[in-house]
């Protein structure tokens, strides 16, 4: 299948006066048209970072990509000039950020913000527009005579939908969602979840989703890359992520939530602090968390070994098992 976005070693930090932040380092990944990759991590891993890369949105100062290509549909998004960027954002890469109920402009109502967007990126009239962000409203459940009203009157879930409304206005190619159904109770959480997959189906748009919430991502993703301080430490499908977790950390991440099928007496949480990323540990930077690891962890970067041809991990265990062509499973 043909991919829309295709990351290669993006390396992002942020020079500050306390030093230089290693927020994502030495990144690849790709998303092909019309699927969803779920990147799951800690706060702090440097999911949000990622994101904003893809946009060019990173504050700069302190933030620079130092490193790295993102080919968006055939484009270097890298070297486009600022002119370009601002028709691939919002009208071929749209993002809802972390807090959609301060996304909307309470001054305007939520039919102009609609239809600001529809304006700017498809070239069209205010009457058109009002067209268009009529049946958007009504495809997110809506009802368009709620259009003249202002964020005030909508209830958090409502707004969550409009804030999705204007994301999709445009029927992007690539949608970020930046921890979409964070703030919102979990009945509402599973609704919003539904309401975008039905709508990235009829828009065939691909999705990076950005979330710490596993059972989110069981329920919406394809594949899944799993972030730890800056780094993807394993990826691979949806099933190979949920059905041979390998590295320790992912392991941790799944030994932290209560499962309805096991017979679990008591949780294991990952122990310890996320890595610092001003000063990151030597070796593996999951060492200092990491109950299998051996003095050389602290030593040696781990490099990606592929468990099969979907499904890679960095974890050094991994490295010597396939090395001697032990594949087994070993965490
Ligand atoms: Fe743990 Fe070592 Fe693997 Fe890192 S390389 S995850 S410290 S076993």
């Amino acid at each position: 299948m043909e991919n829309i976005i295709d990351v290669k070693n993006l390396t992002v930090k942020y020079f500050t006066d306390e030093g230089t932040v290693h927020a994502v380092n030495d990144i690849s990944f790709e998303i092909n048209r019309g699927e969803t990759l779920g990147l799951v991590g800690e706060t702090g891993a440097g999911k949000t970072t990622t994101a904003l890369s893809l946009l060019r949105l990173l504050q700069s100062p302190p933030g620079e990509i130092v490193d790295g290509d993102i080919v968006f549909d055939k484009d270097h998004i890298l070297t486009l000039s600022e002119d370009q960027m601002r028709l691939v954002r919002g009208g071929k890469i749209s993002m809802i950020f972390q807090d959609p109920m301060t996304s909307l402009n309470p001054v305007l109502t939520i039919g102009d913000q609609i239809a600001e967007v529809i304006q700017i990126h498809m070239n069209c009239g205010g009457a058109e527009a009002r067209i268009e962000g009529e049946e958007m409203l009504e495809r997110v459940g809506i009802p368009k005579e709620r259009y003249d009203e202002y964020p005030h009157q909508f209830s958090g879930g409502m707004k969550q939908r409009v804030v999705i409304a204007i994301a999709l206005a445009c029927k992007p190619s690539l949608l970020i969602a930046d921890e979409p159904t964070t703030a919102l109770d979990v009945t509402i959480q599973a609704q919003v979840i539904e309401m975008m997959k039905d709508l990235q189906k009829q828009i065939n748009t691909a999705m990076l989703l950005i979330t710490h919430d596993l059972g989110v991502v069981a329920d919406s993703c394809d594949h899944v890359a799993i972030m730890y301080a800056g780094e993807i430490i394993e990826s691979g499908s949806l099933e190979d992520i949920f059905d041979n977790p390998c590295h320790p950390y992912t392991n941790g991440l799944f030994g932290s939530i209560p499962s309805l099928d096991k017979d679990v007496k008591k949780l294991s949480p990952i122990t310890g602090d996320v890595a610092d990323p001003t000063h990151l540990p030597t070796g593996c930077h999951f060492h200092p968390r990491c109950k299998y690891a051996e003095p050389v962890c602290k030593n040696k970067r781990p490099m990606v070994t592929s468990i099969n041809d979907t499904h890679q991990v960095k974890c050094l265990i991994y490295e010597s098992l396939l090395q001697t062509r032990e594949v087994v499973k070993y965490v």
